[in-house]
């Protein structure tokens, strides 16, 4: 599959400077990789190189340089990064293109191995390096030293983890440089990749806990959180440019704000964020399930603009394979703290996701989580196949086991949330909600597709809407009241109202 630049909807930054360059603006094509948090890198990146004085093309045959914010969080993201960074470099061989620039995590896990191996890339830009992408484009001189992007936050846990060596990349071979601490604020110029009515925050960066399956925390740097005043102006300012939606993100959004003392703090920021006039719904994703506290519950649940949504990875639900993963709790505690959740806020949507096969995962152990999801009936479910990461703590584990047998259990598990969905679906059937009408349907432009607050961005189920007044006019970006009329698997259709 051929990648695909990154689309520009919305221009998003604070008062433009005059172009730094006086040449003719060089053109700049980007391909963002993997999940919604490296997408806001590179609307950071892009937002930095326009107010450099680049201008940016969705055409990667008309790009001067293209960049690449790459994925290296599994082994299957880190071949799709490497397989569109050599499609880009063709560009550079046979096109227009000029440089081909290499950002993100791949960086900060083969540093070295990229300059080593694809020695006609031009840069490397790692994730807390977001601010050199101007130097590393051509587009304006190196930034300074100091740079006023660091943020030097820390919580006790992380330092804690950081002396134990949870970060350290020293074994690893082909990756060097400092672990990042960047994060962007307010201040920074952002182009939104994202339809204009909907955009992420990332509230956070970097993780402190241990989970032996992840290298995030090497690859992203200790946890450290944005200061609540500049979340909330950037909300406002987002609010103000037509966006409607906002989705907090963070590797753990539920941490927000211990590195400065903050009690509660996502909670006080939604609370805040509910107050912005012109947003009509927040939600936020990757909370943790031990950080799930009674005020964060009854905030959702005190406030119609907070989606009545919660997005919590529990990765397994055998408390021994848990504790092999370096994560804790069991399928008792999670289904108490489901219960709990259920019943302070009414009507709660549950999203989770799971690793299936991790090493030394017993066919009893399966069996649990198999019984887990039966009995937790989450409305959206993911699974994925284990995958080994040279530099997390399951490598060195025993008992590994065959692709084959992983991508049975995971195929059985998703079978199971089928049936689960399915029944889920069909209950919403002759009931109303609030729907955001995102445009013509990607399948046929006989319908149009939208999301309830029911639906995160990209991630989970559609709704297909097959039914218009005949007196108004579809608009995509507004807000519809519809009905439920039919129900699939995982898809509705409804008709508006
Ligand atoms: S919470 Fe665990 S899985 Fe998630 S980013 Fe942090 S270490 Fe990785």
């Amino acid at each position: 599959m051929e990648a695909e630049l990154t689309g520009v909807a919305v221009e998003e930054a604070p008062e433009p400077e005059a172009p730094v360059s006086p040449l003719a603006p060089t053109k700049v094509g980007f391909v963002s990789l993997g999940c919604p948090k490296n997408l806001v890198d590179s609307e950071v990146m892009m937002g930095l190189l326009t107010k450099a004085g680049a201008e940016l093309t969705t055409r990667a045959e008309e790009s001067d340089v293209i960049v690449v914010n790459t994925c290296s969080f599994i082994e299957s993201a880190q071949k799709e990064s490497v397989n569109t960074i050599l499609e880009m470099l063709r560009h550079k061989s046979e096109g227009r293109a000029r440089k081909v620039v290499v950002a993100g995590c791949l960086v900060e896990r083969f540093r070295d191995e990229i300059r080593k191996s694809l020695p006609e890339v031009d840069a490397v830009v790692g994730t807390g390096e977001l601010e050199q992408i101007v130097s590393a484009a051509g587009v304006a001189p190196s930034a300074t030293v100091d740079s006023p992007f660091r943020i030097l936050t820390s919580r006790a846990e992380g330092d804690a983890r950081a002396f134990q060596g949870r970060f350290s990349r020293e074994s690893w071979d082909g990756a060097i440089s400092d672990l990042p601490n960047y994060l962007y604020d307010e201040t920074t110029p952002r182009v939104l990749a994202t339809p204009r009515y909907t955009a992420y925050i990332k509230i956070a960066e970097g993780c402190d806990h241990p989970c032996s399956f992840c290298i995030i925390p090497q690859l992203r740097g200790q946890f450290r959180s944005r200061r609540f005043e500049s979340v909330v102006a950037e909300a406002e300012r987002l609010a103000r440019s037509g966006v409607r939606e906002i989705t907090l993100i963070g590797q753990d959004t539920t941490c927000y704000g211990e590195d400065f003392d903050l009690k509660d703090g996502l909670a006080l920021l939604l609370g805040k964020l509910a107050g912005i006039e012109d947003l009509r719904w927040v939600r936020f994703l990757y909370a943790y399930p031990n950080k799930i506290t009674g005020r964060l519950l009854e905030t959702i649940a005190a406030h119609e603009k907070v989606c009545s949504y919660m997005d919590v990875p529990l990765q397994h639900a055998s408390a021994t394979v848990l504790k092999r993963m370096k994560r804790g709790g069991g399928a008792e505690l999670f289904l108490r703290s489901i219960e709990k959740m259920r019943r302070i806020i009414p009507n709660v949507t549950l999203r989770t996701s799971f690793i299936v096969g991790f090493p030394g995962e017993t066919e009893k152990e399966f069996e649990e989580l198999c019984e887990f999801v039966r009995a937790a009936q989450f409305d959206w479910m993911g699974a994925f196949a284990y995958s080994d990461q040279d530099g997390a703590g399951a490598y060195s584990l025993e008992k590994k086991l065959p692709g084959r047998e992983i991508e049975r259990r995971r195929k059985l598990l998703m079978k199971i949330q089928k049936a689960i969905s399915k029944k889920k679906r069909k209950s919403l059937v002759g009931k109303e909600f609030d729907l955001l009408l995102e445009g013509t349907s990607s399948e046929t432009d006989l319908l149009y597709e939208g999301r309830t607050p029911m639906h995160a961005p990209e991630i989970d189920g559609k709704v297909f809407v097959n039914d218009f007044p005949e007196d108004r006019q579809p608009q995509p970006g507004e807000f519809y009241r519809c009905e439920i009329t039919e129900a699939h698997d995982y898809d509705l259709v409804a008709r508006i109202i």
